[in-house]
């Protein structure tokens, strides 16, 4: 398959539409470049309405509800609950918890990661007894997100965006989670991550742009957008040595296997 010839089926497994300048017309091209679901994540309280109104908005559109360890950080566990979580995941589209999980990629102090954990923790048990998937971040705190997705009984999730080491993704696979590749494999710097998106069986591989951030070469630095999701595509069927085609109908499959309430 030449690079000129147009991926169709591709799904976009996570995204910020709302976050995005022109969400409307992004979808509409993403649509044009084969992109045909998307899954808008909720990153906390204030925008979860966005991103509900977005997927129900628009066909081939899913949605998450969940808090990000970002900002799970700056919330007082004891001056705050997640009542409003459990509203949201039985909202029409929500087809998973997250994203959620922790981030130490800024050496943050004590409390801070302890709220982290917290948060982190009460999700992974929402997610369990709602029998629903977990969209996991997790920087620099592999340790410690292993830990608490084992503690948790929580086997079904993906670590969304992932930048770790392949230990770190074995380990995350061994429980049965899937692994989701970004637009960062696309850098030149990024080889840790071109190892691991080479290495994770076919059948466990997600891939994302996480828009509006961390756009692929050759759209590096400006605003991401799911439109740009074939760029990625095409750079881990060639470092997988395989058809584009072939990895998108895998991907495509693979994502309606993790997120079962998403139908097409
Ligand atoms: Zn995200």
């Amino acid at each position: 398959m030449s690079d000129s010839q147009l991926l169709t089926g591709l799904v976009d497994s996570h995204c910020h539409l709302n976050f995005l300048e022109e969400p409307t017309a992004s979808i509409e091209r993403a649509r044009a470049a084969g992109v045909a679901q998307m899954l808008c994540i909720g990153v906390e309280e204030q925008s979860l309405d966005q991103v509900l109104a977005v997927a129900q908005g628009n066909s081939g559109i899913w949605a998450t509800a969940g808090l990000h360890p970002e900002s799970a950080a700056k919330l007082d566990p004891r001056q705050h609950n997640l009542e409003w979580l459990a509203r949201g995941l039985i909202q029409d589209k929500v087809v998973a918890v997250g994203e959620m999980g922790l981030d130490y990629a800024q050496d943050p102090d004590a409390d801070v990661k302890a709220w982290q954990q917290h948060w982190f923790a009460e999700q992974l048990h929402m997610a369990k007894a709602a029998e629903l998937p977990v969209v996991v971040h997790t920087r620099d705190a592999r340790q410690d997100t292993l830990k608490l997705i084992q503690d948790s009984g929580v086997t079904r999730g993906v670590l969304h965006c992932f930048t770790e080491d392949w230990a770190m993704a074995e380990a995350a696979l061994d429980i049965g989670f899937f692994i989701s590749i970004s637009g960062i494999v696309t850098f030149k710097n990024a080889a840790n991550v071109q190892a691991v998106a080479e290495r994770v069986p076919l059948d466990r591989l997600l891939i994302e742009t996480d828009a509006p951030w961390l756009a692929p070469t050759p759209h590096r630095g400006k605003p991401n957008e799911p439109s740009f999701l074939p760029h990625t595509a095409r750079f881990v069927a060639q470092l997988r040595d395989t058809d584009p085609g072939a990895l998108v109908a895998a991907t495509s499959a693979n994502f309606f296997r993790l997120f079962d309430r998403a139908a097409v």
